[in-house]
């Protein structure tokens, strides 16, 4: 008990700095500008889970289909919004809409698409997701590339209805050069811009090292793990 009132005081600290960095940020851009925070769990455990929910937080993202089905099942009482934010195996698929998430961050292919509309098709369901970019064309990375993703956002809402897309997500470019993270993020906004979509209206980007860039730039989700949930 003793352990976990000191975890919640840490946890609290954590999540007021993050909230104030944010706030900073989104004010730089706009008074009407919101940002939501979803906070990645994926390092941590169910307790922290439960405690940061007890501080008010309540989107949380997990990259992988398992670990997101035991967590949604540990803590089924509590009403989490839950995030997908990872690469979406195909053999993961009909297990992901069982879950029935609020987000999937990480479409990140027509193909993909295709195989997630069939399968929602087949259950007479359909699922919130994001378009995957990737803003920097790394190789590392999954993603569609920005000169295509203004073509396929538009394929995969016109042959996907059982796909409702909800705008962009992107990872900020893999390096130590802040001009080139800005250039990535800059880049994915401005795809997200030309979206010729009403439906547009997330733009998930920035993580624990880069989310305040993130939203200078545009972003109105970020994805904050490690900053919130590492054990000091
Ligand atoms: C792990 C992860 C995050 C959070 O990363 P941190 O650097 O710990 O904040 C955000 N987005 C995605 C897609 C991730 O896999």
């Amino acid at each position: 008990m003793a352990d976990e009132n000191m975890r919640i005081q840490e946890l609290s600290v954590r999540l007021d700095e993050v909230i104030a960095k944010i706030e900073k940020a989104r004010l730089k851009v706009s008074a009407h500008h919101i940002v939501q925070l979803v906070a990645v769990s994926k390092y941590t455990d169910e307790t922290d889970i439960g405690l940061l929910f007890e501080l008010g937080q309540r989107a949380f993202g997990e990259s992988q289909v398992q670990q997101l089905s035991t967590r949604m099942q540990k803590l089924e009482e509590l009403p989490i919004e839950w995030h997908m934010i990872g690469r979406l195996q195909k053999n993961k698929i009909n297990k992901l809409i069982e879950l029935r998430p609020a987000l999937l961050h990480s479409l990140d292919s027509l193909e993909l698409a295709e195989a997630l509309n069939k399968r929602l098709e087949n259950k007479n369901t359909k699922m919130r997701a994001l378009l995957q970019l990737n803003s920097a064309k790394e190789a590392s990375k999954a993603g569609v590339s920005p000169d295509e993703a203004a073509d396929i956002y538009a394929q995969i809402e016109e042959s996907c209805r059982n796909i409702e897309l909800c705008g962009l997500m992107s990872i900020g470019a893999h390096s130590d050069d802040r001009e080139e993270i800005k250039r990535s993020f800059e880049m994915t906004r401005k795809v997200f811009d030309t979206l010729n979509s009403p439906s547009a209206s997330i733009c998930s980007m920035g993580m624990s090292g880069d989310f305040e860039l993130a939203i200078e730039c545009g972003s109105n989700m970020v994805r904050v793990g490690s900053m919130i949930f590492t054990k000091a």
